[in-house]
């Protein structure tokens, strides 16, 4: 049966998303967002027509986009994710600003469960002359990191390891982390993207999502230089707990600073 691109899209917006079924033809076709908007009588061939309902099934079943395309956007830059790798979000990049404030000189900077690299690579490719070492415990993350940062010519050092193990007697200017935190009992877990995500990059099983935050908090000054900051991604109800843990390890100055839905989201001190 020969479909026209309009009917194809019309098709699909029935069971998914218009602007996922977008995103999915551009994928599937290999086509640009102007030239779906402006050949919608062109005839689809039989393979290209597969292709893409093949996407729009899998869409329906609940598969998230950015894996279905192998990409998501960070930042202004594109990067290439997969199931070993949380989906880089919007809210990240709160992390990402509050970083690049209190970023000075030739700075060593450590970013601890680097997932697709979105924190690591962007610091690296905004502020050229940093050291950036960048960790994971999952083999098949870094993987992936690697693969962002040659796509973005940015210098990342990567080593593969649980938080601080392999970052053992090195200490920064910057520890920034976006860990799992989502509560094990959160029914987000069983809803949306986060179905297909990795279970140990959204949550650590713990009751209040907090142990690694505890963990990467308690950890934090002996791997910081005087005068050194960390800042951490943390769940919508967690900025008191992350306050009290980073007073607890001894940091000053400490912010909180919310995302761009005003959710307080990132935790930060300084160390005297
Ligand atoms: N912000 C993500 C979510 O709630 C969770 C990310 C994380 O656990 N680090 O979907």
């Amino acid at each position: 049966m020969k479909r026209t691109v309009r009917a194809a899209l019309d098709e699909a917006a029935e069971s998914i998303d218009a602007t996922d079924a977008r995103v999915l033809a551009m994928h599937a076709w290999g086509v640009s967002r102007a030239w779906l908007a402006a050949n919608p009588r062109e005839i689809l061939t039989e393979s290209q027509g597969a292709r893409f309902d093949l996407l729009v099934a899998q869409r329906a079943l609940g598969h998230p986009v950015a894996y279905l395309v192998g990409r998501r956007e960070f930042w202004s830059r594109e990067f290439a994710v997969g199931p070993d790798v949380l989906i880089p979000r919007p809210d990240t990049e709160t992390v990402v600003e509050s970083a690049l404030a209190r970023l000075s000189g030739e700075a060593r900077v450590c970013d601890l469960g680097t997932g697709s690299g979105a924190i690591a690579v962007t610091l690296a490719c905004e502020r050229r002359g940093d050291h950036v070492v960048a960790t994971d415990a999952s083999p098949g993350a870094l993987a992936v990191a690697r693969a962002n940062a040659l796509a973005h010519g940015a210098t990342v050092e990567f080593r593969e390891g649980s938080w601080y193990a392999p970052v053992a007697g090195d200490a920064f200017d910057l520890i920034v982390s976006n860990p799992p935190y989502v509560a094990a009992r959160d029914a987000h877990l069983a809803q949306g993207d986060l179905r297909f995500e990795p279970r140990g990059a959204l949550t650590d099983e713990s009751a209040d999502g907090l142990a690694s935050l505890r963990e990467i908090i308690a950890g934090a000054p002996g791997h910081l230089l005087p005068g050194g900051w960390i800042l951490v991604e943390h769940g919508y109800d967690q900025a008191d707990a992350c306050r009290s843990l980073l007073a607890a390890a001894g940091f000053r100055g400490l912010v909180s600073i919310a995302d761009l839905a005003g959710i307080p989201r990132v935790a930060g001190g300084r160390r005297e």
